[in-house]
């Protein structure tokens, strides 16, 4: 007979006291968990407390993905302007619905939303960043201008939720190869990376160009025409790719 999986709930209660002891690392621990019925679907919500820094990050869980291999997980960093005001400077919520579609339509996956907005950089300096961009800076020079670099810690967040939740390996949802180094730096072992396919508008062109451009993501140019061609990807099925329809 094989040992049953513990539930999300059954963690909460075993790692309650759990308090990684290096001084420097990061750690969160399962807070609490219950049911969020949303727009997208039917889901787990998951708080994590941070003990170190008090911040508190979230989960979006799909499915029984605890001891899992080659769970499907996003990683998805706060943003207040497009994640809630709907900004088209960025294509955040694009993104973060597509991603939560797709793991509602596969019935199994993650999204880990952490709290750090602007790439850790905090909302008010993404603003005065988004100021220097209306000057004529792009996305990385503006933020090197206010004196910041690409953040690494929420990698380390992630694996650390990803092993708070027990999940043994996983399939990143993400165009970003960089972000996959870079979970393995931290432990994680990433078995596969999924596309995710969002149309372009007028006003976050420029950033995406950037992105693809400069922080090599793999990304289809921004003078493409809109059709869903398979982006380079070592998914084998590109009908798993999550990509947001625009024909509807
Ligand atoms: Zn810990
Ligand atoms: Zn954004």
């Amino acid at each position: 007979m094989p040992i049953p999986k513990p539930t999300v709930e059954e963690l909460l209660r075993a790692s309650a006291d759990h308090e990684c002891h290096d001084p420097d690392g990061v750690c969160v621990r399962i807070a609490a968990v219950a049911e969020l019925p949303t727009r997208l679907g039917d889901f787990q919500v998951v708080a994590f407390h941070s003990p170190s820094d008090g911040k508190e990050h979230a989960a979006l869980v799909k499915g029984d993905v605890v001891r899992q291999e080659n769970v499907p997980v996003r990683l998805h960093s706060e943003c207040l302007t497009g994640d809630v005001f709907g900004s088209l400077r960025c294509d955040c919520r694009e993104q973060l619905e597509t991603s939560i579609r797709w793991v509602e339509r596969n019935g199994l996956g993650v999204i880990l939303y952490l709290r750090q907005e602007g790439r850790g950089i905090g909302f008010e300096n993404k603003i005065k960043a988004y100021q220097l961009q209306e000057q004529g800076l792009d996305t990385i020079q503006a933020n090197e201008a206010l004196g910041f670099r690409a953040d690494e810690r929420d990698y380390a967040v992630a694996a650390h939720m990803l092993a708070s939740l027990e999940i043994r390996s996983i399939r990143l949802m993400s165009n970003n190869p960089s972000k996959i180094d870079n979970l393995r730096s931290h432990g994680v072992i990433v078995t596969d990376r999924i596309p995710v396919v969002v149309a372009p508008n007028p006003h976050n062109r420029r950033y995406l160009e950037t992105k693809r451009l400069r922080s090599g993501h793999i990304l289809p140019s921004t003078r493409w025409d809109g059709s869903h061609e398979q982006i380079d990807s070592v998914s084998p099925a590109s009908s798993e790719s999550p990509s947001e329809s625009r024909t509807a």
